[in-house]
């Protein structure tokens, strides 16, 4: 039988002093886990003036705390982040080291890897405790295969979660206040790379992970004039409008508005599948919506295979007809 008595240690991601979705999801998954493992989880939070963020994570169902908070620190730089994360690994020697799929944690965790000669499984999109010790769960290049990886040697793994792989709404909140361990930051070592300036990119766009209701359109809109109609039909339904990767590749939608592998996972109450195939890839990441409703012209489209609702119609017909009713209803014709 594996020993998971290493336990979780979890890089909690911060900006602007709040604790990031991503985080409080994986604390949720880390404390489901670790229930059935029977160890320990650990949030480690670096940064500067984390005043908030810290009052969050002490209220999280962790065991342990570790805060590293320094000047030098309040500008993210995954060289010294993942310098923290190394030194928080080798007092725990945790069975499990999770990290978020995102731009900032994805630098740390390969950075980590190196520093400790450990394996880096990226973009898991899945977790289970097993007799091999944890089994991490992951898409293959093309998407359409799910590998199980677990560690042969039984050493632990450093692993990224894709946001949406867990739910922030699991959250047990306990009375257990996690123990709070101070890390002081050394700035000792010669850098490799200096970090000039971080400039955030201003969000123009909705976060569709958010959205409650998804109005979600395919290569089947046929144009971007008629994929445009979708915000119309989203603003009717109090949703956002998300897209498959061939509204991309066409240039009606932009990158964030992408579901599936290689855009975001989503679970929203519903997700109206508008000409939309259903390819694996795309499917992937909108399976475990609340409600599914496809409107395909072809009876045999996958989609199918997961929605709870099917139309098998035109788009051309089906959708100015259900815009219309929906404003009468709202009174808004
Ligand atoms: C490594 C890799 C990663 C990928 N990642 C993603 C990803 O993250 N997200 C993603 O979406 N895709 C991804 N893809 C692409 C994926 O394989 C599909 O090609 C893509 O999802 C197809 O998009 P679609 O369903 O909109 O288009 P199509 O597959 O072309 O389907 C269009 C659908 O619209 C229907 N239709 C056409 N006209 C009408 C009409 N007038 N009325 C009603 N129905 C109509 C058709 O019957 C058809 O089912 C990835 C592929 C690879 C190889």
């Amino acid at each position: 039988m594996t020993d998971f008595k290493g336990g979780i240690l979890i890089f909690l991601e911060e900006r602007n002093d709040k604790l990031s979705k991503i985080s409080l999801e994986m604390v949720a998954g880390a404390f489901a886990l670790a229930k059935e493992a029977g160890c320990l989880v650990t949030g480690v939070l670096i940064g500067n003036q984390m005043e908030e963020a810290i009052e969050t994570a002490l209220r999280l169902p962790i065991n342990k705390l570790v805060i590293c908070s320094s000047g030098s620190l309040g500008d993210f730089d995954s060289d010294k982040y993942a310098r923290v994360m190394e030194k928080c690994y080798k007092e725990i020697n945790p069975s499990l080291v999770l990290l978020g799929s995102t731009s900032v944690s994805v630098g740390i965790a390969a950075n980590l890897s190196v520093r400790l000669s450990k394996g880096f499984v990226s973009d898991c999109i899945n977790i289970e405790t097993g007799d091999e010790g944890f089994c991490l769960i992951r898409p293959d290049a093309t998407g359409s295969v799910h590998q199980r990886l677990v560690s042969e040697t039984g050493e632990s793994l450093i692993c990224t979660v894709r946001p949406g792989t867990f739910s922030e709404d699991d959250l047990e909140y306990s009375d257990i206040t996690p123990e709070e361990v101070f890390v002081p930051w050394e700035d000792d070592v010669s850098k490799a790379l200096e970090l000039i300036e971080t400039v955030y990119e201003k969000k123009q766009y909705a976060d569709i992970t958010k959205a409650r209701v998804l109005v979600s359109g395919g290569r089947g809109m046929g144009s971007a004039e008629a994929f445009g109609q979708l915000r119309i039909l989203a603003d009717l339904l109090g949703g956002e409008v998300a897209c498959s990767r061939a509204c991309i590749e066409a240039g009606w939608a932009t990158g964030p508005m992408q579901v599936g592998q290689t855009g975001k996972t989503v679970h929203p109450e519903l997700y109206l599948a508008l000409g939309i195939s259903g390819a694996i890839q795309h499917v992937t990441g909108m399976k475990d919506s609340d409600l599914i409703i496809a409107i395909n012209k072809n009876p045999a489209a996958p989609i199918f295979d997961v929605a709870d609702l099917g139309i098998v119609g035109n788009i051309e017909n089906i959708l100015p007809v259900l815009i219309k009713q929906l404003q009468e209803r709202k009174g808004d014709v």
